[in-house]
């Protein structure tokens, strides 16, 4: 039977450890902050960024929202980033996503202030990621808060092969990155891969992030590999299930992480550590 990786307690450790940074932080006459931008009625966005701003508050960073309705256009918002860019109270501004049509995400994030790209996504911050780049610079929340789970394994990543499904800018593209600069060989597969099955077959880590109830059963995971299930979905009667068929693949892995109970409590964790990283890393950066 796999070894259940427990997102929740994960994230109370390091929810625990953010609130000792922000204790330091404070003791010097520094509050971190984060600045929410929210377009549009979308339920699960309007969840999330609750999410959020709950857990900003319980660790003392200071946050405020900025919710416009689905038709603001693009230079409203884009005059909103610019201020939160020029606030020292703001270190970090996260735009949920994903924006109703006709705004432009792409432009509206490449406006953030890369220091303060707390989620990643900024073409510079991706830019570096993508190169491996030595320093300081944020890197996409859910990806980052799956490699701290699998550091909390112990996970020898070099020399293994990594599947991943599903290739969003989000999730799959930065994780492919992180993937590949601990030396895993990577695939990425979509709905377009030719022998899916094989590929995922062959995975000693397999993460899931397509958004689609019980993709993967047990026929499709290799014994003994790590799976790590990042989707959400929710089933007729309102349940929350990721896309792996736990109950069939628990069994077979090595290690799997629940829905709910696993990415998602470390994403929003891994926010909060990166909020306080951003506030860190500019005031270093500052004295340079
Ligand atoms: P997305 O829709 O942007 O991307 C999904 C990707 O999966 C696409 O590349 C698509 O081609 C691929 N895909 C979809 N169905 C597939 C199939 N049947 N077979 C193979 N590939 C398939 O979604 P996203 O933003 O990356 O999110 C993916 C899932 O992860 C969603 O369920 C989302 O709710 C969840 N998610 C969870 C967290 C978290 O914190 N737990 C964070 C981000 C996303």
């Amino acid at each position: 039977m796999a070894t259940i990786i427990d997102g929740k307690q994960l994230a109370a450790t390091k929810n625990a450890e953010t609130a000792r940074r922000i204790a330091a932080l404070k003791a010097k006459g520094i509050t971190p902050g984060i600045a929410v931008i929210l377009v549009g009625d979308d339920p699960a966005s309007k969840v999330y960024t609750r999410s959020k701003q709950r857990k900003a508050g319980e660790l003392g960073i200071y946050s405020v929202q900025e919710n416009f309705p689905a038709t603001v256009d693009q230079a409203t918002v884009l005059q909103t980033i610019q201020r939160f860019n020029a606030d020292e109270r703001i270190d970090a501004i996260l735009i949920q996503a994903p924006l109703p049509a006709p705004l432009d995400w792409h432009a509206l994030v490449a406006a953030i202030d890369p220091q303060k790209d707390v989620d990643g996504f900024h073409p510079e911050n991706v830019g570096r990621l993508y190169n491996n780049l030595p320093g300081n610079y944020p890197v996409a929340c859910t990806p980052r808060g799956i490699i701290t789970m699998l550091d909390s394994l112990g996970f020898d990543y070099a020399g293994k092969q990594a599947v991943v499904v599903g290739r969003s800018i989000l999730v799959g593209r930065p994780l492919h990155s992180l993937l590949v600069n601990r030396e895993m060989t990577v695939t990425m597969v979509g709905r377009q891969t030719p022998r899916f099955a094989d590929h995922l077959r062959a995975a000693d880590l397999l993460v899931v992030a397509a958004g689609h109830p019980q993709l993967v059963g047990a026929d499709l995971v290799k014994p003994g590999a790590v799976v790590i299930d990042v989707g959400i979905n929710r089933t007729a009667a309102g349940k929350l299930v990721g896309d792996v068929a736990f109950d069939q693949v628990a069994p077979v892995a090595a290690a799997i992480s629940p829905v709910p109970g696993g990415v998602g409590p470390m994403t929003i964790a891994t926010l909060m550590e990166q909020t306080v990283d951003l506030a860190e890393w500019r005031r270093a950066d500052a004295k340079d």
